[in-house]
């Protein structure tokens, strides 16, 4: 199998587009055709736990990888996470079905992909015959950054090293990163929002002198964020397995559309059931569910991507994005694989802020996705009522796609296509990792300290509070710097 740029540059390995992260002409690794999940197969996988499934997906995308030692290494990742089922499906009251996807050692789906990671890059490295030791550098509003820290900890050969915003996090994010432990990790605060965090980083990546000078060092930059193929990959693999599960319990038939809602912030997550989908997965619509940050919602309804407009900070904080990268590639895509026209947009918004559809790509656009967004009100009244009627708590990003669910069934109901179609929501976040506002939808009550947010819903929920959250109460703080963005690069060299 080969990758090739959005922009048309490049032709790739799939260890090569791990190991790059992004193609040299500044596009993102895309599979030059979609690999068919073929009948047999699918039969194959109901009998599979969650690993062996994923092997099998994978392994279409990575060839030249090992099978056994794929299997092994997925086997070693989802052994960290709380239960035997690294993607649960439950069913709720309403009719709906949550994919819980936030039981590993953060709490927070990018544990999905950010554990198998650390195994496709270094094996990635070895397949080349690359030597050199790896420099993980990366920017996060939270979740990324932990799940990295946590999943490259005490890697050999590798040293990480995250920047997050000085108040672009919640208290809880900030305490788990500070927190990290291993030798080989760094934590760095920005004076600064999220974006000046994430320029500060693609200066270094775009910048010769910095990257000479990492290389002097002996190392080899690359990033852990969400546009590389290494965590897109491990992504798709879950809404296979939530679509096998739903036929093993008898709830759908082989073949029979469901639909997946999920709350959308760098396009990553949702950009993954569109590729299942390509592959041969049975997926009605795609629900792409936003906040008050609805840049999405609107680009679905004018067909105009436009990002001048202003940015709010709200209770999810992880979907607070007005630049969604991973989109680079559905336009792709959307153009018919159009690498010209796809660079030209990319020029275009950085440059203006802003790209348009032509007709024929807006209506694809729409057949295939929904897009909706909610209010901060909408989202604490949709978190207390699934309480209130359901008894089931669940976080703020996952209030906003399931709000958006109740919306997309409002405005479909009754269409023959939808009747009997079930819908997934797809649960990012524990409600415990953001305790404050969880309890506040859950309550009205405003609390200053995480761990009272986190006694309290245990107090109302009995839901049992995840080891990682009650561990790093007590754990050090070890990361106290924080620096201005024109100082990132120096606490680069500091580090190397
Ligand atoms: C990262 C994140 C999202 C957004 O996912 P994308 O892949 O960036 O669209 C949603 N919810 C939570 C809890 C996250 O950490």
């Amino acid at each position: 199998m080969y990758f090739i740029s959005t922009r048309g540059g490049e032709r790739v390995t799939g260890a090569e587009a791990v190991v790059k992260g992004i193609a040299s002409d500044g596009g993102l690794f895309v599979p030059e055709q979609f690999p068919a999940v073929g009948k047999e197969e699918f039969e194959a996988m109901m009998g599979m736990d969650y690993p062996e499934r994923a092997a099998l997906i994978l392994k279409k995308y990575f060839g030249e990888y090992d099978g056994d030692a794929l299997l092994a290494a997925l086997r070693s990742a989802y052994g960290q996470f709380e239960g035997d089922d690294p993607a649960p499906l439950v069913r709720m009251d309403n009719g709906m079905y949550m994919l819980e996807l936030y039981h590993g050692p953060t709490c927070a789906f990018k544990d999905m992909a950010l554990t198998v990671l650390p195994y496709l890059l270094k094996t990635g490295c070895e397949i080349l015959g690359r030597k050199e030791n790896v420099f993980i550098l990366t920017a996060t509003s939270g979740d990324t950054g932990k799940a990295a820290l946590e999943g490259f900890a005490d890697a050999k050969g590798v040293k990480i090293m995250v920047f997050y915003p000085e108040d672009g996090v919640s208290k809880l994010q900030k305490q788990q990163m500070c927190t990290q432990e291993g030798d080989n990790v760094n934590v760095v605060a920005v004076r600064g929002n999220f974006d000046d965090c994430q320029n500060g980083v693609k200066k270094i990546f775009n910048s010769e002198k910095c990257t000479a000078a990492i290389r002097e060092k002996g190392y080899l930059l690359t990033s852990a964020n969400s546009i590389n193929f290494g965590r897109l990959a491990p992504q798709i693999c879950y809404y296979f397995s939530a679509y096998l599960d739903l036929v093993t319990a008898g709830q759908i038939g082989m073949g029979d559309l469901v639909d997946f809602a999920v709350p959308t912030g760098n396009f990553g997550n949702i950009l993954a059931a569109y590729y299942a989908k390509r592959m041969g997965l049975p997926v009605g619509t795609l629900i792409c569910a936003s906040n008050k940050n609805n840049v999405l919602t609107e680009f679905w309804r004018t067909g105009i991507y436009e990002t001048k407009r202003p940015f709010y900070r709200t209770m999810s904080p992880s979907m607070d994005i007005l630049i969604s990268s991973n989109l680079e590639r559905l336009i792709f895509e959307l153009s018919g694989r159009d690498a010209k026209r796809t660079a030209d947009r990319m020029a275009a918004l950085s440059k203006t802020g802003r790209y348009a559809l032509s007709t024929e790509e807006h209506d694809r656009l729409k057949q295939e996705f929904f897009a909706g967004c909610t209010s901060e009100d909408e989202t604490v009244e949709c978190i207390y009522d699934f309480f209130e009627d359901y008894g089931y708590p669940m976080d703020t990003h996952t209030g906003v796609a399931m709000s958006v669910a109740q919306k997309y069934e409002e405005t479909v109901k009754g269409i023959p296509m939808s009747e009997g179609r079930p819908i997934v929501v797809v649960s990012t976040a524990s409600p415990y990792k953001f305790p404050q506002d969880v309890l506040y939808a859950l309550t009205g009550n405003d609390v200053k300290d995480s761990f009272k947010g986190v006694k309290r819903i245990h107090l109302l929920t009995a839901m049992k509070v995840p080891e990682p959250i009650k561990a790093v109460r007590y754990k050090p703080i070890r990361f106290k710097t924080t620096v201005p963005p024109d100082k990132m690069f120096d606490e680069v060299l500091k580090f190397l």
